[in-house]
């Protein structure tokens, strides 16, 4: 999905909130929407204050938040604490490893493991409409 399209999708989603959309919203919103981690608030608002420097903490906040509700960020928390945001994967689905140590975070996709979750979830009589598996151990650089 085009950044535009978000950006637009945003504007449509605040108005039924009946907020208004302001410059610094789709200010982070638009790089929000440039970024490829799974970044933190602090590291948003970091790069947002490159440009805004008058941007502060509490908008990025409650940007974000509005980005998670609207489904065009994906929230997540990996045990430190921190509340990281990742823009909607353009190749599906993806599951994460986690170093307890440095905090990397790696992506995979794996089918067969995928295939084993719905197997699973068959036989226990439930229709999965959303999962996430996260690994967490010591990444090649701490162990
Ligand atoms: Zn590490
Ligand atoms: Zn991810």
């Amino acid at each position: 999905m085009a950044n535009q399209t978000k950006i637009a999708l945003l504007k449509g989603y605040i108005e039924t909130k009946g907020l208004k959309s302001t410059a610094q919203r789709d200010f982070i919103a638009e790089t929000f929407f440039k970024t490829n981690t799974h970044i933190s608030l602090e590291e948003l608002l970091a790069k947002v204050k490159r440009k805004h420097k008058n941007i502060g903490y509490a908008t990025v906040y409650r940007t974000m938040k509005l980005l998670g509700e609207s489904g065009l960020a994906i929230a997540r928390q990996f045990g430190d604490g921190q509340t990281r945001y990742e823009n909607l994967p353009e190749d599906g689905h993806h599951d994460h490893i986690i170093c307890i140590k440095c905090s990397k975070i790696a992506e995979f996709q794996n089918q067969k493991i995928e295939q084993l979750q719905s197997e699973t979830a068959k036989k226990l009589g439930f229709t999965v409409v959303n999962h996430k598996l996260e690994l967490y151990g010591y990444c090649a650089d701490c162990s």
